[in-house]
Order: C-alpha cells, then sequence, then structure tokens
C-alpha cells in the first residue's frame, strides 16, 4: 500500500472501465499529449481567426486519428467505435469546441454514411481520402425552412439522364465553407417526406454550388458553419448514396453515432473543466484562505462531479450497447440530453468559481461556456430528444 501526502492510502490505479480496455487507454494517452502539444496551445489563435488550419486533418490524418474505425483496406486503423470513442472524449481538451466540431463533423457524422452506405467506388473517391486529410468532408441536412422537421426538407433533385439536378439550399453546416464534398440530403418526390429522401454527394466545383454565406456562431468560433446554395447543380447518378428514396433511413442510423459522440464530447468536457476548476480552488485565496475552503463552493464542486459521473455511467451504458450492435435508441437518447445541459452547467458553475477570472478570456471558461450551449441544440435538440423518449416509452 501506497501513502499519499497525507499518510492516508492513495487509491488504487482504476482499470479502464468498459467498453474501454488497456489498448483504448493507450490509446487515449497518445491522443491527450497530443492534444495537449499540438492543439491546445493554438486554441485562442484559432477561435481569434475564426478558423482551424486544415494542416490539422493532414497532421491527424498522419497519426492515423482520422481513421480509427475504418477497415486497414480503406486505410484506415481498423479499430471500432470505441477507438473513436476515446478520441471523441480527448478532444474537448484542446479547449475548441468549434475544432472538435470540425473534426467531428468530418471523422463522426459525414464519412460514417459512405462507409456504411457506398459503393467500393465511392468508398475509393471520397472515403479514403478523407482518412488521408486529402478531402475534407461535411453533412448537409439542415435547411433554413427544415431543421428538426427532416421531413419537410425541400431541396429537391431531379431525375434527368445520367443524374439528377439539384436545386435549394443548406444552413448551418459545420465544415460547409472548407469540404471537398458535402453529404446533401435531398427530396427526390415530389412529396418528399420520409419516403422520398435521397443523399447525394455534392463535391466542390460542381457548376452551380455555392457557398452562399459564412454565419457568425455565438461560439464554436474556430469551425466554419455555412450556408449553401445549389443551383441547377448536375450531380451523376455515381453519386447517390446507398437507395433512392430510402435516406430517412441513413438518417436514423447516423443519428445515434452522433448523438453518441456529443455525449462522449461533453463528459470530456467537464472532466477537463473540472480538473483546472479544483487547481483555481486550491490556489485562489480569499479572506485568507484557499477558496476550495468554502463550503458553499465545495458543494457546488461536488454537484458539478457529480454531473459529470452521471452523464459518463449513462453515455458509457449506451456506449457499450451501441458497440455491442444492440438498439441503444433509447439509452443514446438519454445520454445525449443529460450530457449536452449537464457540461454547460458545469461551465457555467465553473466560471462563478473562477469570479472575474472566469469572466476572462485567457482562463478559456467564458469559451467552454458558449461552446457548450450548443450542445442541447445540435444533434437534435433537447425537446426532440424528450419527443423520442416519449415514443420509446410507448406514448
Ligand atoms: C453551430 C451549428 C452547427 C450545425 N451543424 C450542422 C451540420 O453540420 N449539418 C446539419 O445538417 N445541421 C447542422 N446544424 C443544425 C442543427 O442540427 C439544427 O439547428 C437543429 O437540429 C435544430 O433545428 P432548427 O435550428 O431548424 O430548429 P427548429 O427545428 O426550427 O426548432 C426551433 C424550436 O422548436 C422546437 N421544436 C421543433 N419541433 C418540435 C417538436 N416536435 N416538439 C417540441 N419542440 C419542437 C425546437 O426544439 C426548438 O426549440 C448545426 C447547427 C448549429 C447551430
Amino acid at each position: 500500500m501506497t501513502l499519499g501526502a497525507k499518510g492516508l492510502p492513495e487509491a488504487a490505479p482504476r482499470r479502464p472501465i468498459p467498453p474501454f480496455t488497456e489498448e483504448h487507454e493507450d490509446l487515449r494517452e497518445a491522443i491527450r499529449r497530443f492534444v495537449e502539444r499540438e492543439l491546445r496551445p493554438h486554441a485562442q489563435e484559432w477561435e481569434d481567426a475564426r478558423w482551424f488550419p486544415n494542416e490539422v486533418f493532414t497532421r491527424m490524418a498522419e497519426l492515423g486519428y482520422l481513421g480509427l474505425k475504418y477497415p486497414e483496406e480503406h486505410g484506415g486503423q481498423g479499430g471500432d467505435f470505441v477507438h473513436d470513442a476515446v478520441l471523441s472524449e480527448e478532444l474537448p481538451r484542446a479547449g475548441s469546441g468549434g475544432l472538435s466540431a470540425g473534426i467531428g463533423a468530418h471523422t463522426g457524422i459525414a464519412t460514417p454514411p459512405i462507409w456504411k452506405f457506398g459503393t467500393d467506388d465511392q468508398k475509393r473517391r471520397f472515403l479514403e481520402p478523407a482518412i488521408r486529410g486529402e478531402k475534407i468532408a461535411a453533412l448537409g441536412i439542415t435547411e433554413p425552412d427544415a431543421g428538426s422537421d427532416v421531413a419537410g426538407l425541400r431541396t429537391f433533385a431531379r431525375k434527368v439522364d445520367g443524374g439528377w439536378v439539384v436545386n435549394g439550399s443548406k444552413t448551418f453546416i459545420t465544415n460547409g465553407v472548407r469540404a471537398d464534398y458535402v453529404v446533401t440530403a435531398v427530396k427526390t418526390t415530389e412529396e418528399g417526406g420520409h419516403q422520398g429522401l435521397s443523399f447525394l454527394v455534392i463535391e466542390k466545383g460542381m457548376e452551380g454550388f455555392s457557398v452562399s454565406r459564412k454565419l457568425e456562431k455565438m461560439g464554436w468560433h474556430a469551425s466554419d458553419t455555412a450556408e449553401l446554395a445549389f443551383e441547377d447543380v448536375f450531380v451523376p447518378e455515381e453519386n447517390l448514396l446507398g437507395e433512392e428514396n430510402r435516406g430517412f433511413y441513413l438518417i436514423v442510423a447516423n443519428f445515434q453515432w452522433e448523438r453518441l459522440l456529443m455525449s462522449l464530447g461533453a463528459v470530456g468536457s467537464m472532466d477537463a473543466v473540472i480538473e483546472r476548476t479544483v487547481a483555481f480552488m486550491k490556489e485562489r485565496s480569499a479572506f485568507g484562505r484557499p477558496i476550495g475552503k468554502f463550503q458553499a463552493l465545495r458543494h457546488k464542486l461536488a454537484e458539478m462531479a457529480l454531473k459529470l459521473e452521471a452523464s459518463r455511467s449513462l453515455t458509457y451504458h449506451a456506449l457499450r450497447l451501441f458497440a455491442a450492435g444492440e438498439d441503444a435508441t433509447r439509452e443514446v437518447t438519454e445520454a445525449k440530453l443529460l450530457t449536452q445541459r449537464a457540461a454547460f452547467e458545469v461551465a457555467d458553475d465553473a466560471l462563478q468559481i473562477h469570479g472575474g477570472a472566469g469572466y476572462m478570456k485567457e482562463y478559456e471558461l467564458e469559451r467552454v461556456a458558449r461552446d457548450t450551449r450548443l450542445g442541447p441544440i445540435g444533434g437534435g435538440t433537447d425537446e426532440i430528444m424528450k419527443e423520442i423518449l416519449g415514443k420509446q416509452l410507448g406514448l
């Protein structure tokens, strides 16, 4: 038994919590080192520039981090979703929600449908260069008049000889400015709705496809969020992803992983925020003692830790089910609902504990608070999560 500074037994090192194994923990250590050394030092610079450089993709590709879950035959690392989960949990330590969003949109939501539903040719043209960091991907579903109500999409693809002609627009698209291709949801029947949606891969440079606006946001400043316009864009047949008119199933399949990724990101964010807040509570003094000695603040910290552990438990539970191939819709939805609000509340509490310093940019908490506010909106709002849960509960 080893004794700690106060002569009390030190906690034994924990074994990894399933589904994580020693191998995943080794990966975690490597990613954490990379994030601390190569990303975190640039977080403020990238926030100010409203852009993180594309070289981040190239560097992460070099380290194998853009293809953790993809098979080696496509240039991936041959891992699984749990490897990708480690990346999602560790990226928030860079302290830039925008960076996590840009990487997450590429690896977590735009490329998985190509892997799952794409033809060999599409995997070669779109997935493999994305894993190599040579092409950047975005997922385009949301439109000015349709967000939560996906069945209400209006962007229309008219069938013509050899492909489709697309007209319409998308908005709030992460990576939308820099993307080399956008995995785009379109209506392929006049009625649209659940039975009339399809996905087309729309590529930069296709005539009639343009970025109509780069949007200014409350947070996620390092990421580019765009409005996209499609004016008579001809998209060839070989860019149809999955089956025609079956796009709604692709959306549903994609949402589970997106929501898990967001939950893992929230857990990683809370973990880092609490760690830094404890350090601050030991250093900062008021009324002749460290502020950590004030019961009111210690209780606040205890509640923050509780939110973290509840979020972690539910997220890992959902991840275990998802990774085992079970239907985890209910647990993933619950995790998304719990963790996104929790991460914002924890950031706000940490900001309060830091006093005036919390309001200053250099302590990074104002950024975390702004960045985490997106959680209860993006990837399906809290209200939509509750609607799904209501249905899951039989109502
Ligand atoms: C920074 C950012 C990045 C994003 N990135 C992407 C991206 O990469 N790709 C992409 O396709 N989309 C992206 N989105 C879009 C995001 O997924 C949507 O904003 C979200 O799904 C909500 O849709 P909406 O904004 O149209 O809100 P709306 O659907 O208009 O909702 C407005 C309000 O009504 C509520 N509401 C709607 N329906 C119901 C209901 N049935 N019951 C109760 N309340 C309801 C909502 O919860 C919300 O409070 C991004 C958004 C942001 C802000």
